[in-house]
């Protein structure tokens, strides 16, 4: 017996004991119909008066936790049977008839256990039915979405091809198999001219292909896939590219899905999984609400009905005749623009679906050898190891391997490659060695003597990956989208930068063993080196072989080995793309802690060039002279977004004091600028920014003097690892010791987080806060 003729006995068996059901499907079978034309496709009304307690059904929670649950097997009535099935991971669940049916065979799929209605790792067991029992189709209505027990996890089936929206689009589905150019369906889905106008593909995971239904009713998706996890991988991605209503847990979608022969051939018996010419097939459709107004309307429009999956799929159950009698294609196509997602939304998801993003090429680290694993192809861990100049690869010498990603990402990607021993922290004090997981293609190069290992991943995916770790996804989401600008404005500029140094080409083999790491440090460049003087100051040295390192010299980043902040998620969700830009070009977005009050020029702190959109100005409302700069908190809420230790952290950063004997502070400079001072008589600010950061300071001792700067230098030899700034007033007391009277922390250049922090607390937009820090540049999506 097939596996279907076995549901149509248990069907009769069960109804032959149960008279009320039998009495239900009995006059299901004489319940009125009628056909009408709604937005493309032609629908079908059945009256059915049972269906008033699903119809008129409370399903706010206060209601469901009032009532007992109906799903729950010690509720269910004593009639009813249960035939098993078994999904995925051990969850089972209760195939049992509906009592209260739409349509002829109709199913209830109720999860063994009371939990909540979700979509959330059950779709592989919905396939799994749908390829059980494939004369039925099976669907979900979301807990908001026709659901009649949101609390209770359930599926229905109902036999193949009654709702006219599923019969339409398998019709457009096997057009399109026909017209596939390669038999099992593995390419992009070429849409026959003719049917262009009726559906449009969209994108495709491995063996899944997801295309977009342009009539009826908005937010109309269909999915075909050759096996359930491309199917589930499709799927879950379409879902992520969909907005949550606050407070749930999953989109608002209804969703149907059968398992079919493509070209309508007949199921060969015996186990079919992966057997070609079969696939899945599914239509999502977004919803935008539970019920239309005229639910609640009480004048002649009043409509009593809540439309699930059926009516969303073009079969509208109406429990009450007056409803039936008046019903026609204005109140239909009202109800339909309501209950669906707008065309804002439509879009949107649409967008996400296909939207781009740049590659960059992450350096992750370099050793003699490196163990590596690549998620999809289950071979486990392998090494590649540096040998004669190439790569050493399963017996085999390479100048370069690559390893393609598992999927593009036009959302957030997943796993698709693990590194063992990657070495984090290089030089700190916390350095060790990690297990890493990436996203994205994993290349291998030569250089120095060594392997690398590059990442090459989207843009948005590796800011993803850094603001998680750099930021409190517990932050302001207007502070963690200025962030997401500055930083995608960083990185892309440095895509491309890296200078293939052609000259190391030509170097022998024993200068590249030089060549020190993966970390290529900090560059000084010092002004007047013949005056004695000095002057230096340090700015990011471009890498030859990928656009940016992992190690802080550029950003810390470990993939997906951090966790994702669902706050940073949104924030580069809605940023995406991107930049700041001024006179067209991308600005260099510096930041700083906190500026104390006034912002510094570029030139303070690096080469002698100023940058129209780095100006000095007060940190204050509408720059203001004079009034309470944002950085003056002390609010713990915003500041601990900031501070990624705050309670470790020291909070006098606005303003501070160090201080020092005069026998401290002479043996601290002499150490730290390695140059024989003696006592220390005189410190002389020379010259001064307009933030009051030093920029050139004069060191007078009694064996000897220099010029010290810019910036960081001054902080550098004042203290035993950095002083908070270089603005500071110099105070000798009558003890003779050194105080010195500081405001601010770090360079003070563009973006001070903790006033950007505290105008985000404020209600300031993203691009208020970039247009405060950064005047007159502009927000450009690349
Ligand atoms: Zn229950
Ligand atoms: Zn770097
Ligand atoms: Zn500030």
């Amino acid at each position: 017996m097939s596996e279907s003729s076995k549901i149509r006995k248990f069907v009769s068996d069960q109804l032959s004991v149960w008279p009320m059901a039998a009495a239900n499907f009995r006059s299901l079978k004489n319940a009125e119909t009628r056909k009408l034309t709604v937005g493309g496709l032609e629908v079908t009304l059945q009256h059915n008066p049972e269906r008033i307690r699903s119809s008129a059904a409370k399903v706010d929670s206060a209601s469901i936790k009032a009532r007992s649950c109906f799903l729950c097997e010690s509720n269910r009535p004593e009639e009813q049977r249960v035939l098993k099935f078994e999904g995925r991971k051990g969850r089972k669940y209760d195939i049992c008839i509906n009592p209260f049916p739409i349509f002829p065979n109709h199913l209830t799929i109720i999860r063994d256990r009371h939990v909540d209605q979700s979509i959330w790792h059950r779709l592989t067991d919905m396939a799994d039915l749908a390829h059980h029992y494939t004369d039925f189709t099976v669907f979900y209505n979301g807990p908001r979405c026709g659901a009649s027990a949101p609390d209770h996890m359930h599926f229905q089936a109902c036999p193949r091809g009654i709702m006219p929206l599923e019969t339409e689009v398998d019709r457009l589905i096997d057009r399109i198999a026909t017209a596939d150019s390669v038999p099992n369906g593995e390419e992009a889905g070429t849409v026959p001219e003719s049917i262009s106008k009726d559906i449009e593909y969209i994108t495709s995971v491995q063996e899944a292909q997801l295309f977009h239904y342009k009539h009826f009713t908005r937010g109309a998706f269909v999915l075909r896939a050759r096996t359930s996890k491309s199917l589930a991988k499709l799927f879950y991605r379409l879902l992520d590219c969909a907005p949550i209503p606050e407070g749930e847990k999953e989109p608002m979608f209804n969703l149907l899905m059968w398992y079919k022969s493509r070209k309508g051939g007949v199921r060969p018996a015996g186990n079919t999984h992966g057997i070609s010419g079969f696939e899945y097939r599914a239509i999502v459709l977004f919803r935008g609400s539970h019920r239309s107004h005229h639910y609640f309307d009480e004048g002649p429009d009043h409509l009593t009905m809540s439309p699930g999956c059926a009516d969303m799929a073009g079969l509208f159950i109406v429990p009450k005749k007056e409803d039936y009698d008046k019903l026609d294609v204005r109140l239909l196509t009202e109800m339909m623009q309501e209950v669906s997602v707008s065309e804002e939304v439509e879009k949107e998801i649409l967008w996400r679906l296909t939207r781009t993003q740049r590659k960059l090429e992450v350096g992750i680290m370099s050793a003699p050898e490196i163990v590596f694993e690549i998620v999809s192809d289950g071979a486990g861990p392998q090494k590649v190891s540096y040998m004669e100049g190439k790569i050493s690869y399963n017996g085999a010498l390479y100048d370069e391997l690559y390893f393609e990603a598992r999927t593009i990402s036009t959302m957030f990607a997943e796993p698709s490659f693990i590194l063992h021993d990657v070495t984090i922290g290089v030089d700190f004090h916390w350095q060790r060695k990690q297990t890493q997981c990436f996203a994205g293609a994993l290349k291998f190069i030569v250089e120095g003597g060594k392997v690398v290992a590059v990442n090459i991943i989207g843009v948005e995916d590796y800011l993803l990956s850094v603001i998680s770790s750099e930021m409190k996804s517990t932050s302001d989401l207007n502070l963690l989208k200025a962030h997401a600008v500055i930083s995608r404005s960083w990185v892309t500029s440095m895509i491309g930068r890296r200078k293939i140094n052609r000259r190391s080409e030509g170097l022998k083999l024993e200068e590249l063993n030089n060549v020190p790491s993966l970390v290529t440090h900090l560059e000084s460049r010092e002004e007047n080196r013949d005056s004695g003087d000095m002057v230096k100051w340090f700015d990011h040295e471009d890498h030859k072989r990928f656009d940016v390192c992992a190690d802080d010299h550029c950003q810390r980043y470990q993939g997906l080995t951090v966790a994702v902040g669902e706050n940073v998620r949104k924030a580069i969700d809605a940023t995406w793309g991107q930049v700041l830009t001024y006179d067209g070009k991308i600005c260099d977005a510096r930041f700083h802690k906190c500026c104390g009050g006034r912002t510094e020029l570029f030139s303070t702190c690096w080469e002698d060039k100023d940058l129209p959109y780095l100006q000095s100005l007060p940190d204050t409302p509408g720059h203001e002279e004079g009034a309470d700069p944002f950085c003056n908190t002390a609010d713990a809420a915003v500041l601990s977004q900031v501070l990624n230790d705050y309670d470790l952290e020291t909070k006098d950063f606005f303003s501070w004091k160090a201080e020092y004997s005069r026998a401290e502070i002479s043996e601290l400079i002499s150490r730290r600028s390695g140059r024989m001072i003696g006592e220390l008589k005189e410190l002389n600010p020379l010259e001064t920014g307009p933030s009051g950061r030093i920029k050139k300071l004069e060191v007078v001792g009694t064996a000897g003097s220099f010029v010290v700067g810019k910036e960081l230098m001054v902080r550098k030899i004042l203290s035993e690892s950095h002083l908070k700034s270089s603005a500071f007033s110099i105070v000798w007391t009558k003890d003779d010791r050194l105080v010195l009277e500081g405001r601010g922390w770090g360079h003070g250049v563009g973006l001070c987080q903790i006033g950007a922090a505290v105008m985000a607390s404020r209600g300031y937009g993203y691009d208020e806060i970039l247009q405060h820090y950064y005047p007159g540049t502009s927000l450009e999506r690349l």
